[in-house]
């Protein structure tokens, strides 16, 4: 029998997950939450139901992580390799609230992949090979007695029963290497200090280890006080030795130049800490009650947590995701508008696009 059908109900979300991991054991393949409707997000759209808190969504959908979104000519290109895993697989599972908000039904299930979905194939995957965390911890005690790494290899798939590459041990040596590294923080916090108003912040995990450092010179502070209308904020990959994704903000100044406002690395794109980070820099700019907008990169994962921290403020997105937008959200159903509207506000769309084009001298639209 199929572990998921259509019109499958569910009354607490923790069992959806459950079963999408049954699902995903079954059908050797991993999915992920593509996107999703908090029930506070539908409320603001004017839901009105009563709704069992424990659903946490109006809306969910699952996708095969060798799907993805396509993201055509948007992204500058800097990224280029970022996406190789994704084989735009087109399966996914969608579960959406009942009228009575008691349950969330699973509506519509693709099952076709377009790939190898073997048992060989599915522990390869990069979820599937992640190590327990008890077992991360013996596998660093052995590296540091410089045990064998083949040796290593075997007594781990063994353990675990999880495919462990030679390339994983070297992993995890580097992560070794660089926590001894870490040492140097504290030097590394004092030089930055050198100037009398810089602020630099360190935040660790309850096991002590680094989660982040949010760094804001007196020039950088300055920069936000005199431009705080709008606030950029991009991620970069790669920039240090620890791995740790830079996050630069960004004000315009009135020359339309950007000037730097503030830096932060974080040890994960995750939502506690991207919160934390919005936290410090309200804490240190005052002026962030004059901010108007956010402006996100559509890559920032965690930037809707960024902006919550800053209610206020609206979130802004680039021009091709807004007209992509515009096409998927505004439907009959989804806005509960008559038809005659919804084409309204897609000539509005072909409107803003065709504007874009005489200003920019190309179009975005897809
Ligand atoms: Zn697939």
């Amino acid at each position: 029998m199929d572990v998921l059908r259509n019109g499958d109900r569910f009354y607490d979300f923790e069992d959806v997950l459950k079963k999408i991991r049954e699902y995903e054991i079954a059908t050797n393949t991993n999915f992920y939450r593509r996107d999703s409707r908090t029930i506070a997000a539908a409320r603001k759209r004017g839901i009105k139901r009563n709704i069992k808190p424990e659903l946490l969504f109006y809306s969910i959908t699952f996708a095969c992580i060798q799907g993805g979104k396509t993201h055509k000519n948007c992204s500058s290109g800097k990224r280029p390799n970022q996406r190789t895993f994704r084989q735009h697989c087109s399966s996914s599972i969608s579960f959406l609230l009942s009228s009575d908000g008691h349950y969330l039904e699973l509506k519509s299930i693709n099952n076709g992949h377009n790939h190898d979905t073997s048992e060989a194939l599915f522990k390869q995957l990069p979820r599937e090979r992640r190590l327990p965390k008890e077992m991360t911890k013996e596998a660093e005690s052995l590296i540091s007695l410089k045990v064998n790494k083949k040796l290593l290899r075997d007594h781990l798939e063994q353990k675990t029963g999880k495919k462990v590459s030679l390339k994983d041990i070297t992993n995890l040596q580097t992560v070794i290497k660089n926590r001894s590294k870490c040492h140097d923080v504290a030097s590394l916090v004092k030089k930055l200090l050198i100037d009398h108003g810089t602020i630099v912040e360190l935040f660790a995990s309850e096991d002590n280890v680094l989660q982040g450092l949010f760094y804001q010179d007196k020039e950088m502070l300055q920069n936000f006080e005199n431009y705080p209308e709008i606030l950029f904020i991009d991620s970069t990959f790669k920039v240090n030795n620890l791995r740790m994704p830079l996050y630069v903000f960004l004000v315009e100044d009135s020359m339309g130049q950007s000037e730097i406002a503030g830096l932060c690395f974080l040890a994960a794109e995750e939502q506690q800490l991207v919160d934390h980070m919005g936290n410090l820099f309200k804490k240190f700019n005052p002026s962030y009650q004059k901010m108007k907008m956010i402006m996100a990169d559509k890559d920032f994962i965690e930037r809707e947590t960024f902006r919550s921290v800053f209610p206020h403020s609206s979130l802004l997105i680039c021009r091709f995701h807004v007209l992509k937008i515009f096409r998927r959200e505004i439907t009959v159903e989804k806005m509960g508008i008559t038809s005659s509207q919804r084409n309204a506000a897609l000539e509005l769309r072909k409107l803003i696009s065709q504007m874009w084009f005489m200003h920019y001298g190309f179009e975005f639209d897809h």
